[in-house]
């Protein structure tokens, strides 16, 4: 098989949760671009809709939108039934849906916290499982988890102890996973975003404010763009990163390098 051809997706069959926008939305639509058909599971079931049939008109590939809250076991395995019913198959996972909350450690509320941890670190959890369950029927699959540049620095200066503690924890589940399912067919990664301008950055009230001080922090002068993560989801999506798991992909601009 030629290199090109290690990256093509034609007839895999793909989710991506927080689909519906941004970072997800971006990789969901290259993960279409490369050829798969591909689910958009979010919370939002209207935002889903249309990023999934826009996805369908720009690419020909076969989409769904499913409304799933990834904190609810229910919903989760729900989610994966609806996807296996529609599709056949899950080949690729991509489990991305976060949220943060910037209060300081100290007025830090326990729901506070526990909300951050419950979408980032548990949803993956249980998303990982349910898919997991299915990939090891079927011998094969791969799981790709959206962590943060937060899981090896601490973001700075906005408070997000919770956001942080989180996301390095999707980092350690996620090699766990690897390893445990590493004779199984089933390859576990992480991405590690730094500042990419998407709703949760460019329309937060709190963090808004602070995308010039980011910009004048980083090495290459400004925050990413969703898109410019396409090209490492698509590697670890497919045959092109057979022997690739267990393994966290920085992609931050040498943030994280200063
Ligand atoms: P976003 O807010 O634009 O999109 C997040 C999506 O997740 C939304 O569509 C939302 O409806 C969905 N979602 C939220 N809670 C959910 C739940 N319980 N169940 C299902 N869906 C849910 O955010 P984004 O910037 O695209 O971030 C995507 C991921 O990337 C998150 O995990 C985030 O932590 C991570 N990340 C973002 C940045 C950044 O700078 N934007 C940097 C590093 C990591």
């Amino acid at each position: 098989m030629s290199i090109i051809d290690k990256f093509k997706l034609t007839g895999k069959k793909a989710y991506v949760t927080g689909g519906a926008r941004g970072i997800g939305k971006s990789i969901a639509t290259a993960l279409a671009e490369a050829g798969a058909d591909v689910a958009i599971v979010d919370l939002d079931l209207n935002e889903a809709k249309q990023a999934a049939s826009s996805i369908k008109k720009a690419t020909g590939v076969h989409t769904i939108a499913v409304e799933t809250d990834v904190t609810k076991a229910d919903d989760v395995n729900q989610m994966i039934d609806t996807i296996v019913e529609q599709f056949g198959t899950i080949d690729i996972a991509f489990n991305n849906a976060g949220i943060c909350i910037n209060v300081p450690a100290e007025d830090m509320t326990l729901e506070q916290w526990q909300k951050v941890i419950d979408i980032n670190l548990t949803g993956v959890f249980l998303t990982s499982q349910a898919v997991g369950k299915v990939m090891l029927k079927q011998g094969s699959g791969s799981i790709i988890n959206t962590a943060s540049m937060s899981a090896h620095i601490v973001n700075f200066p906005q408070p997000q102890v919770s956001y942080n503690a989180s996301k390095a924890g999707v980092i350690q589940l996620s090699k766990s996973l690897a390893i445990e399912w590493a004779k199984k067919g089933i390859r576990v990664n992480t991405i590690s975003p730094g500042y990419i301008g998407t709703e949760l950055t460019l329309n937060s009230p709190d963090l808004k404010p602070l995308i010039k001080e980011w910009e004048s922090m980083s090495p290459l002068g400004r925050i990413g763009k969703p898109e410019e993560l396409q090209a490492i989801a698509v590697y670890l999506a497919g045959d092109a990163s057979s022997f690739t798991t267990g393994s966290d992909f920085v992609v931050d601009g040498a943030f994280t390098g200063i």
